[in-house]
């Protein structure tokens, strides 16, 4: 694996490459890696004949400083990782390599209604930021194929708007959702809970579960009731917990077997944010 820190030298060592007709595929990560991470690289080894792993912890993206300055780095493991999994290429660059000036982050993305809702509305900018940092890495790896994971549903949305706001010739792959054994969705921030906590946090999969299960039989406004008081209980503050529309994120207060539909939640425990999802289309 070859180590990049400017995007200059990428840059020429990944044209030289187009030059020889080799596709490429770029899997975007802000590091602290973990199985699910992995896969996305091995799905790009699949489609591509060159992968490149980012890591950049992109500061303007969190709406919230401390989650930003606690956020988990393990840079040499995620190193020896990547080697394993047979990555190519892993560029990791500094904050004023990707943001080089102030105009270097002026720039705003018209998303529409998808940056209002869920993750958007309780973390005002948050996609504006993942698009500037997106857009950025998407200019200086120009891939063919960008991976992603189906674990940050609504990102995935906002990045194929994004793609085409840009209008880019770019394949997008979504990979499904890496759990433990448990059900806990992997996430680099489970690094930040105790065995206890982790044992807990799956009750977030569970209560998706559960109410994918009898989406048919109850209506969906009790069923959050339920599951939201079953996990205050326990100890979580839920951020949201909704059924969406899976193509747009048009929220759903009522169940219709036609459409496809996705459940989203977020919930803290203690002070650590946990987002899942689970699609509702091929169960019922
Ligand atoms: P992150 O490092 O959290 O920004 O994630 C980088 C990429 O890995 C994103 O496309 C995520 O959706 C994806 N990802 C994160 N967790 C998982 C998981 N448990 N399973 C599959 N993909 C994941």
């Amino acid at each position: 694996m070859i180590l990049f820190k400017h995007s200059k030298d990428l840059s020429t060592h990944l044209s030289a490459a187009k030059n020889k007709n080799y596709s490429i595929g770029l899997v975007p990560t802000m590091g602290a890696l973990h199985k699910g991470h992995l896969s996305l690289i091995s799905q790009s080894k699949k489609n591509t004949d060159i992968t490149v792993c980012t890591i950049f912890v992109n500061r303007i993206q969190f709406n919230n400083i401390d989650d930003f300055k606690k956020y988990p780095s393990t840079i040499e493991n995620d190193i020896l990782l990547l080697e394993e999994s047979g990555c190519d290429i892993l560029f990791i660059p500094s904050e004023e390599e990707v943001y080089p000036d102030a105009a270097s982050k002026n720039r705003h993305f018209d998303l529409g209604n998808l940056e209002n809702v869920l993750e958007g509305k309780f973390r005002p900018g948050h996609f504006q930021g993942v698009c500037l940092v997106v857009e950025k890495l998407l200019n200086i790896v120009h891939p063919d194929v960008l991976i992603l994971g189906q674990k940050d549903y609504q990102q995935c949305l906002i990045i194929k708007k994004l793609i085409d706001i840009i209008d880019k010739k770019i394949k997008v792959v979504v990979c499904p959702i890496l759990r433990e054994t448990n059900g806990l969705a992997m996430s680099s921030r489970n690094l930040r809970l105790n065995e206890e906590e982790k044992k807990l946090a799956s009750q977030l999969y569970k209560s998706l579960i559960y109410i994918r299960n009898n989406l048919r039989s109850k209506n969906f406004l009790v069923l959050k009731n339920e599951a939201v008081t079953k996990l205050e209980q326990k100890g979580f503050r839920i951020d949201y917990l909704e059924l969406a529309k899976s193509k747009n994120l048009n929220l759903v207060e009522k169940y219709n077997k036609a459409d496809d539909t996705v459940i989203l939640i977020a919930a803290f425990l203690n002070d650590v944010r946990l987002i899942d999802n689970i699609l509702v289309k091929d169960q019922c």
